[in-house]
């Protein structure tokens, strides 16, 4: 009898009755190239006014890209306020096209971030932040929020918190190229990641193309932030995330009119993780110790600063979290 993995629906950090989401292994992980759109959902955070989301990551069709978890993008007019609330066992990557927004956690860091700016957040074995619209928003929010998931051997760290106001980069053939996470056309980001990882932004100018080199290893995907792309000769506007798949050594990417894209990649993440609320972890005990942590005001500190109270967490499912082995035995 194998073990029965839940159904995945994704999780956000204020949805009321979250399910789990187990992800990673890498019987998941395409053996070569592959072109697949996978379409997100919409989901609002902060509540019924809250920030429309749409969540291509974690999708049924695929749960991880590397280690990247989760991807969320946003834009419009609507502010972001998402109260005080836990994390664990990921980092939390925020990046933004258009606007601000303000971040406050429990290490005491009050970091206000725009566009072109990285925010990255180890949650290691335990913080909690909030991020709002800093008041009056003026004009559109536009942007994404990622996770990373850490691996077994650092996801008990000590939280972190990083703000890289210039990241490196370089123009080339029409397309700006800013590293977020990991090394592209040599150029290596300073932000610290845990495992082999790429996150980098691309802004092609009208006609821009350019043929850019990958790690073969690596999975990747790429989601469209503005305008419209032709990647690999598909042409992708915002909304899906294209998976690639792996054993790619370079990617064809252009824009007839300017544009702006998110490339994700990375070493398939051979280990199973559970995914729950804002938790990782690796099994039920794990996250129902962060759960009951959160709501007794244990592990996580304190975010000072923000008006308002810091989310509760919801009830966890009736069914028991399990992870999933990374090999298909059964
Ligand atoms: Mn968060």
């Amino acid at each position: 009898m194998g073990v029965t993995r839940p159904s995945l629906v994704g999780m956000s950090n204020t949805e009321p009755h979250p399910t789990a989401a187990v992800s990673g292994g890498e019987a998941e992980v395409a053996a070569g190239p592959v072109h697949e759109l996978l379409y997100g959902r919409d989901v609002v955070l902060g509540g019924t006014r809250g920030m429309p989301v749409i969540r291509t990551l974690p999708n049924k069709e695929r749960r991880m890209v590397g280690a990247w978890c989760f991807v969320d993008a946003y834009r419009g007019d609507t502010a972001m306020r998402v109260p005080p609330h836990p994390h664990t066992g990921l980092q939390t990557v925020t990046w933004l096209v258009e606007g601000e927004v303000r971040h406050r956690d429990s290490l005491a860091n009050d970091q206000l971030i725009r566009p072109g700016q990285l925010n990255l957040m180890t949650a290691g074995r335990g913080i909690a932040h909030a991020e709002e619209s800093p008041a009056p928003l003026t004009g559109a929010l536009a942007g994404v929020q990622l996770w990373v998931a850490l691996p077994d051997a650092d996801r008990e760290t000590e939280p972190a918190f990083a703000h890289h106001a210039d990241l490196p980069g370089g123009t080339a053939d029409g397309v700006r190229t800013r590293v977020l996470m990991g090394r592209l056309d040599g150029v290596t980001s300073p932000a610290r990641a845990y495992t082999p990882i790429v996150g980098a932004e691309l802004e092609l100018a009208a006609g821009g193309r350019r043929s850019l080199d990958l790690e073969p290893d690596f999975e990747h995907a790429v989601l469209v932030l503005s305008g419209q792309c032709t990647v690999d000769g598909e042409v992708v506007e915002p909304g899906p995330l294209l998976y690639l798949g792996t054993g790619r050594r370079s990617l064809e990417v252009s824009a007839d009119a300017p544009a702006r894209l998110l490339l994700l990649g990375g070493e398939p993440f051979a280990e199973r993780i559970v995914m729950w609320w804002n938790f990782i972890g690796r099994g039920h005990e794990e996250v129902a110790a962060a759960r009951a942590d959160w709501m007794a005001g244990r592990r996580f500190g304190e975010v000072t600063g923000f008006d308002g109270p810091a989310l509760p967490a919801p009830e966890l499912p009736n069914t028991t979290l399990l992870p999933r082995g990374r090999l298909r035995s059964s």
